[in-house]
């Protein structure tokens, strides 16, 4: 007799480990596994912005999916989901197609401009290693360029950051303390860079207390770093951000957008019913209606039925989604009562750089400075011990000293 197939889509935090857990859950004999993903690595999707500041090496952020899945018990495609086609229980990739008998959509976020005119085409975006690469060269070329020039665009140094959640404000702390490394580097003066944070809110990092919040502003204000709050974006331009109703332009030789995210545009293409780009998942995260689609991690929106809202979408909560989601399509196979979801919140810690942060963690204890800085680095090989094993973490692991 044929084995079940259970087919993952996906092999970021929720997918992989989703993965990982399936192999343990169940026999070979009991189902063939199958993981597609578009590369042939896994990466570290919360530390991205170290890669895009050039803080850290892409590498550092980034290991073989062969190293970590063993091949005996999991299949690897790699190539690109286009659509899942429900009714032939198929998935469509760039350059086949695949049956399931229990699916797994785990494709992570996308950007979501909100429509800002001139956004989608002017501004980078801190989505996977590429785009993340892309900035960083991007950066460097600005000042490598600047001492070669005859005719200097002083603006050409000015880097903007739109938006000043926790991607934007994590981004511009590394860049606070990348930039006094590249001025060494390419001998130019440190007052001629500008690092400007626009955001429309009056505030930075909602999701933290308001003292922590005024600590991260100050810390990285004190290291040149301009915030623009209150200030809607109303067009991004080749070389600005138009602000305000008074359009002011503000010109910078780097964009970057990192305001908004949304969950993958294959859900909307494969016709699940989406709300904010993402598809609100039962408490077992089966897609509404669907006896045999798990949906996790940033593609789902998983109601905290407490607060009304759901909870938010992170590494933390994708990778507690694959517990569940593991068990429940073991359950599924052997006629077995299902788990809910039930987030365990270990708390939030945010970088202001290699050796700043703020943090809230076990049931809100308050971090700042270098215990949260610390503790950030705690979390991060904590993810890489569980997602990668001990070899990942000996080789990928941060413990540069401070
Ligand atoms: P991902 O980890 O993004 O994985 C999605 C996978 O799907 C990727 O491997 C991707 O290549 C693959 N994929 C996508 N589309 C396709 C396709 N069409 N075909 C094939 N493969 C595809 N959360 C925290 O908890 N703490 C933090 O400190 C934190 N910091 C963050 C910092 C940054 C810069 C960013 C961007 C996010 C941060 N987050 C943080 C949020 C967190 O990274 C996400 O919530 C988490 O990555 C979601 O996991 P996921 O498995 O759903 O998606």
């Amino acid at each position: 007799m044929n084995k079940p197939k259970i087919v993952v889509l996906g092999a970021g935090y929720a997918g992989l480990m989703t993965t990982k857990k399936l192999t343990q859950n169940l026999l070979p004999e009991e189902a063939e596994i199958v993981l597609v993903n578009k590369h042939n690595y896994h990466y570290e999707t919360t530390w991205l912005h170290e890669v895009a500041a050039g803080t850290i090496n892409p590498n550092q952020a980034r290991y073989m999916l062969s190293d970590v899945v063993n091949p005996n018990r999991v299949r690897l495609i790699y190539d690109t989901v286009v659509e899942v086609k429900k009714d032939d229980q198929t998935v469509v990739l760039e350059n086949s197609d695949i049956t399931y008998d229990y699916l797994v959509i785990a494709l992570g976020f996308e950007t979501n401009t909100f429509g800002i005119k001139g956004m989608a085409e002017n501004a980078f975006s801190i989505v996977d290693i590429d785009s993340s690469r892309l900035i960083r060269d991007h950066i460097e070329y600005q000042f490598a360029k600047y001492n070669n020039e005859e005719e200097k665009d002083e603006d050409s140094l000015t880097i903007l950051v739109g938006g000043a959640g926790f991607t934007g404000i994590e981004f511009v702390g590394e860049l606070a303390e990348k930039v006094p490394e590249l001025c060494k580097k390419y001998d130019i003066d440190r007052s001629k860079v500008r690092i400007i944070n626009v955001e429309a809110m009056p505030s930075i990092l909602p999701m933290f207390d308001k003292d922590l919040v005024e600590y991260a502003k100050k810390s990285l204000e004190d290291r040149g770093v301009e915030f623009r709050l209150g200030a809607k974006i109303q067009e991004c331009k080749e070389d600005c951000f138009v602000v305000g109703e008074d359009n002011e332009e503000i010109k910078a030789g780097t964009i970057v957008w990192t305001g908004g995210v949304t969950g993958s545009s294959v859900l909307s293409k494969s016709g699940f019913e989406i709300t904010k780009g993402k598809v609100t998942v039962n408490g077992d995260l089966r897609a509404p209606g669907e006896e045999n689609i798990f949906v996790l991690g940033d593609c789902a929106w998983v109601m905290n039925e407490k607060e009304g809202r759901p909870f938010p979408p992170t590494a933390q909560a994708a990778m507690q989604h694959a517990s569940v989601c593991a068990n429940n399509i073991k359950a599924l196979m052997h006629n077995q009562p299902f788990e809910n979801f039930v987030f365990d919140d270990k708390g939030t810690v945010a970088s202001l750089g290699v050796t700043d942060g703020i943090g809230t963690v076990f049931s809100g204890t308050k971090l700042r400075g270098k215990p949260a800085a610390t503790m950030k680095k705690v979390v991060d090989n904590r993810s890489l011990l569980l997602m990668g094993g001990t070899r990942t973490l000996l080789k990928k692991g941060k413990y540069r000293p401070f």
